[in-house]
């Protein structure tokens, strides 16, 4: 391997009360508060994040794992990885033109090895586990973080259940199975079946390892950031706009940007500016948007909606992405589901990019911060592409 052990130089701090975890233990929710962990790295000085593209491991690792500086492994034997990251951005010059954006790019994280943006995070969380000599995990999933959990185990040769909703796409079902997890279709709603992963971990001593309060899985999606940082250049970068369920993208970006942010004021180079960061929901699931209205927001509320990814009707971390918003002076927007099935189609047709429902919310959000002026027409604007189209046919027409 190219590159030496780093020794102990992070830790895992509550993200509410900041209270310090054991993390060779793997990852829990807070004893006090019950809020999932954050990653706090213990010598900023020592990791270099301006400088975060390792040329010795370019061609080791092409993707994130080059980011090794910034990333919380210490032994890089420990690495699972499919070549993940690295993904392009490519225009969007119909769909601008028909949106009067004229500078709409889309960033392609369905080039990732499982067809979705989770590999990035389950790439780190399970290389984590591995670390920790963790080789029983249970997971829960809408589908693709089961997806990229099944693989990335396969590929770690570590033993994997998953749980996903008994209404998950087939094709997402058949993924997870055929890579050789043990697979619980579960009924009820989204987080019934987060209960049910938890409950069958306790019950069975294996470990909980979910995306969803996983903070390994936030530092591999903050990797988006850091590659933007280097597309853009000296260009700020003035949108971004994500699906949000559990927020794990749009919160690792804000961490990204952040760290490469106050590394280079440290170093008093250049200063960097933020994105304005958006969320984009479902009418038939909005908590975040609810609570950014500051309107009545209960579980109950939520219905069937065909944007399967962002069917979270308590996302733990949804504070954080709160938070987000705010620090970014982003926004936030509910979708219908017809109009992501417009954009969904608009997607395919105008700019030959077949997506899951999931990332044509996304657009469908970007069409109504156009319409109300949050976005104007030179506005540099990034939408992560979050997931394949072929993952989730099943409310699509052949025609
Ligand atoms: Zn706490």
């Amino acid at each position: 391997m190219v590159v030496s052990r780093k020794e102990k130089f992070y830790s895992l701090q509550c993200s509410q009360c900041g209270i310090l975890q054991d993390h060779s233990k793997g990852v829990s929710l807070c004893v006090d508060c019950k809020a999932p962990p954050d990653i706090f790295y213990s010598k900023p000085a020592s990791l270099d994040f301006s400088q975060f593209r390792d040329v010795r491991l370019a061609n080791y690792f092409p993707g994130l794992w080059s980011m090794w500086d910034v990333l919380p492994l210490h032994d890089p034997s420990n690495i699972v990885s499919l070549g993940e990251g690295g993904t392009p951005c490519v225009p969007l010059k119909n769909i601008g033109n028909k949106l009067g954006l004229k500078d709409l790019w889309a960033k392609l994280e369905y080039l990732n090895p499982t067809g979705s943006f989770k590999d990035r995070g389950t790439t780190v969380m399970l290389s984590a586990a591995k670390e920790f000599g963790l080789t029983r995990l249970v997971e829960d999933s809408s589908g693709n973080a089961g997806s990229s959990f099944a693989s990335y185990a396969s590929r770690g040769q570590l033993d994997a259940s998953v749980f996903i909703p008994e209404h998950a796409p087939n094709a997402k079902r058949l993924q997870i199975s055929f890579y050789g997890a043990d697979v619980y279709p579960t009924s009820g709603t989204r987080d019934d079946v987060a209960q049910s992963a938890v409950d069958y971990a306790a019950e069975n001593g294996l470990y909980y390892s979910s995306h969803n309060i996983s903070p390994y899985f936030i530092e591999g999606t903050k990797t988006v950031a850091y590659e933007l940082m280097l597309w853009s250049g000296n260009r700020p970068i003035d949108h971004m706009i994500f699906p949000v369920g559990n927020g794990s993208l749009i919160i690792g970006c804000w961490k990204g940007f952040k760290e490469v942010k106050e590394s280079r004021n440290y170093d008093d180079a250049q200063p960097v500016t933020f994105p304005k960061l958006h969320a984009v929901q479902s009418h038939a699931c909005n908590p975040i948007v609810s609570c950014w209205r500051g309107t009545q927001w209960d579980v109950s509320q939520v219905s069937n909606g065909i944007a399967g990814g962002i069917m979270v009707g308590t996302p733990p971390r949804g504070f954080q992405v709160l938070q987000v918003l705010e620090d970014t002076s982003g926004s936030a927007v509910s979708v219908s589901d017809g109009d992501i099935g417009t954009w969904q189609k608009l997607l395919a047709e105008e700019e030959g990019l077949f997506v899951e429902p999931t990332s044509a919310a996304a657009f469908a959000g970007l069409e109504l911060l156009v319409a109300d002026r949050t976005i104007s027409k030179g506005d540099l604007t990034v939408v992560p592409i979050t997931g394949f189209g072929l993952k989730d046919t099943k409310n699509l027409d052949v025609g």
